[in-house]
């Protein structure tokens, strides 16, 4: 039946949207990579968008930045 192959259609339209509006930005995140020192830290505390990190090997402070798709960016404070 042709209707039936529209509402297929349909739901999988809604599917990529549902997928489009993912949490991606709201991620945390559990270790960073220090952008000064290359050195790894691991957080016991996730971290994510908007808050502060610091280097445990250089102590440099960095503000994490979490775009729509997830990935971590770290911009010294
Ligand atoms: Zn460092």
């Amino acid at each position: 039946m042709p209707d039936r192959m529209v509402d297929e259609e349909e739901f999988a339209r809604d599917e990529e949207k549902d997928a489009g509006a993912s949490m991606d930005g709201q991620r945390r995140f559990k270790d960073f990579d220090c952008p000064d020192c290359n050195a790894n830290n691991p957080y016991d505390e996730s971290f994510g968008d908007g808050e502060e990190v610091r280097c445990f090997y250089c102590g440099q402070e960095f503000v994490a930045q979490v775009s729509d798709e997830g990935k971590l960016k770290l911009k010294s404070s």
